[in-house]
């Protein structure tokens, strides 16, 4: 398996930050680059600021920044690379331009990965030449904290490309799983908005309010979930149970194919979420940013507790 020592991401916003903060601390070597310069100048402040939050001293964070080198250009942030990372817009034509541009200057076995949420990498990768070296790499918000990084092989994707990923994924700390087909949404992205649409479809269908649904799901399974997977718990009810539940339950279940007129409404009314105040429910600033907070705390010390 290739030894890989470099680095690059491609694109410094909220994802780019977090994937170069989480390789810099694993001891790679880390290039950086963002056509908008605020981004460039800015990003090695705002890792410095995560890392902090994370609790991390003053020390480690200086040893972090020293292992990122922040790049002009896509040029400059590849051509020495093992292993690029794409972290910008998710938008297919930029996303296909980025890669041509990637392709050309990065060295000729270096691997190249898309972080899109849910576009499929075939498309993506569909005008490089060499397609059996380029996969999916989804990590998750915050991709400094949450373990998991889906690893998304396209029909073209070697092994070799998948086992050297996986591989420095290890190496980062993170959690790799195989996505073996590349369907939209790979698997975390579809089990969790299989489960926002029936949420959506209980408060259109006037079940429940949509604070009933938040606390169903807060105060009960959500709970179990980080050590309790669903096919682990249907293991552990027992397949049969989960037979008879389904055969009363699935039919009544949300299926519309496409998205909820309620959550159409409240996008064309201009009522998008916390950004609006206004949403599902109502948000002022305060509550906004406690909630944020509450999720970052939780999820370190969710960490502490699990490690
Ligand atoms: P972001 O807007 O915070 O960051 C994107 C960055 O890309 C910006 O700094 C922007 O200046 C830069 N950029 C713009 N044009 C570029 C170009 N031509 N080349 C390189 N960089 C360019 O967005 P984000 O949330 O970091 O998302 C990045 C990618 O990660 C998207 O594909 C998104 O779907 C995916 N993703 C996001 C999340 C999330 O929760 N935000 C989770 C998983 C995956």
């Amino acid at each position: 398996m290739p030894t890989i020592n470099r680095i690059a991401v491609i694109g410094a916003g909220l994802m780019g930050h977090g994937i170069a903060l989480a390789c810099a601390r694993a001891g790679f070597d880390v290039t950086i680059t963002d056509p908008i310069p605020d981004a460039r100048i800015s990003v090695k402040t705002r890792i410095a600021e995560s890392l902090s939050l994370l609790g991390i001293g003053k020390a480690e964070i200086e040893a972090a920044l020293e292992k990122i080198d922040v790049c002009p250009d896509v040029r400059e942030a590849v051509e020495n690379a093992g292993l690029v990372f794409e972290a910008a817009p998710e938008k297919l034509a930029l996303k296909q331009s980025i890669f041509a541009e990637i392709e050309t200057y990065a060295p000729q076995d270096a691997i190249l990965a898309s972080n899109t949420s849910v576009m499929p990498i075939t498309a993506i990768m569909s005008q490089l030449k060499d397609k059996g070296r380029a996969l999916g790499t989804h990590w998750w918000n915050p991709p400094h904290i949450i373990p998991l990084v889906e690893v998304i092989r396209t029909a073209e994707t070697t092994e070799d490309t998948m086992a050297t990923t996986i591989a420095v994924l290890t190496q980062a700390g993170k959690t790799p799983v195989r996505v073996e087909k590349d369907v939209p949404g790979f698997i975390g992205n579809r089990l969790q908005h299989a489960l926002w649409r029936e949420a959506i479809s209980l408060v259109e269908r006037g079940i429940c309010d949509a604070r009933a649904v938040d606390t169903v799901v807060k105060a009960s399974f959500g709970r179990r979930l980080a050590v309790l997977g669903p096919l682990e718990n249907a293991d552990l009810v027992g397949c049969d149970l989960t037979l008879d539940i389904h055969n009363t339950v699935l039919a009544d279940l949300e299926r519309r194919a496409g998205p909820s007129p309620l959550l159409e409404e409240l996008v064309a009314t201009g009522r998008l979420g916390m950004k609006t105040g206004d949403g599902f429910r109502s948000w002022s600033p305060e509550e906004a940013k406690a909630l944020r907070e509450k999720v970052v705390t939780h999820l370190r010390r969710l960490e502490q507790i699990l490690d």
